[in-house]
């Protein structure tokens, strides 16, 4: 049952009206272009000058998609253009998590168009608090559907126009896991996660093996030599189904890597460094990485196979940093 007081304060939320935030370019042809190219966007309605010229709307305009476009805050959080507002339209949602309800879920987006956006127009949106259901108990746990709706219109000296609104409903709840572990005494703890086992094939049996018995083993094709990882059935290079394995000497350099933070899933420690180590084989592997600290991660950075057990019963190859 939600607390009264929660409940009262939403309600004197919602149907809010936040100020305007404006676009930082006016509607362009090199962000269209670019934006048509990454989505893999090629009708020349958006693009081709001379071919819109003849279209329905005599002229080029932004793909619809792009609405909420025009008006993102760019690379830095909430770095918005002179004149947008500085009020908070997601502050029913600090509300609502003062009261324990810590996590948020993006739920569905729609996006409705009232006309075309033409090159030259600059836009801006403002944004209303829709509404705030009731509270309710999903899969994911306890909490309310919070939706807000964004219309877009482009300043116009005789008036501005609506073209568009963005609807975007969130979930904030307090997830139904943490609760249960808030409420289980200590003795009723569920057991420690254990390590998701590799499927292992035809294939992958001997890389697994190798590891079980503290070696490297790299898949090498019979007929023409050339090593490869991922283990695969056929050699990439000649076509060949024989292959034997070498066992690589287990140094190798930082190719790239990553550092996974979030989601915190067990059994894993968090942060969690993530390598492609390329070996000096020549071959690429992912692999954990050991011993690191997050800054002290520094692409082609010498490191050294080593084997760790994990359940007593799995062993994988880690990395670590070996001195220069
Ligand atoms: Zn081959």
């Amino acid at each position: 049952m939600a607390d009264p007081q929660l409940l009262s304060s939403v309600r004197t939320l919602v149907g809010r009206q936040y100020g305007r935030v404006y676009a930082w370019d006016a509607v362009n042809a090199p962000m269209i272009r670019q934006w048509c190219e990454i989505m893999g966007v090629d009708n020349p309605l958006y693009t081709d000058a001379a071919y819109a010229a003849d279209g329905p709307h005599g002229g080029l305009v932004a793909p619809p998609a792009m609405l909420q476009v025009w008006t993102m805050e760019g690379l830095h959080a909430n770095n918005y253009p002179p004149g947008s507002t500085d009020q908070n339209p997601y502050e029913v949602l600090k509300l609502i998590e003062e009261y324990g309800y810590a996590s948020v879920v993006a739920v569905n987006s729609e996006l409705s168009f009232t006309r075309p956006v033409y090159l030259g127009e600059r836009l801006y949106y403002t944004t209303r608090l829709e509404s705030v259901g009731d509270e309710k108990t999903t899969g994911l746990g306890t909490g309310f559907f919070v939706t807000l709706v964004m219309s877009h219109f482009v300043e116009k000296p005789e008036g501005d126009e609506p073209v568009g609104e963005l609807l975007f409903r969130v979930f904030k709840f307090r997830p139904a896991s943490a609760r249960t572990a808030a409420q289980a005494p200590i003795e009723n703890e569920p057991a420690k996660a254990k390590r998701p086992l590799p499927g292992v094939s035809d294939d992958t049996r001997f890389f697994w093996e190798g590891c079980a018995e503290g070696k490297l083993l790299i898949q090498r094709c019979s007929a023409c030599a050339t090593l490869r990882h991922p283990p695969a059935p056929v050699c990439t290079h000649c076509h060949s189904f024989e292959w034997d394995s070498v066992q690589a000497s287990g140094r190798g350099s930082l190719y790239s890597f990553v550092v996974m933070h979030y989601p915190e899933v067990a059994p894993f420690d968090h942060p969690n460094p993530i390598g492609l180590i390329e070996l000096e084989e020549g071959v690429r592997l992912i692999a954990g990485l050991t011993g690191v600290q997050r800054d002290g991660l520094r692409i082609g950075q010498q490191l050294q196979v080593e084997f760790q057990t994990f359940d007593e019963q799995l062993a994988l190859p880690l990395f670590r940093p070996v001195g220069e």
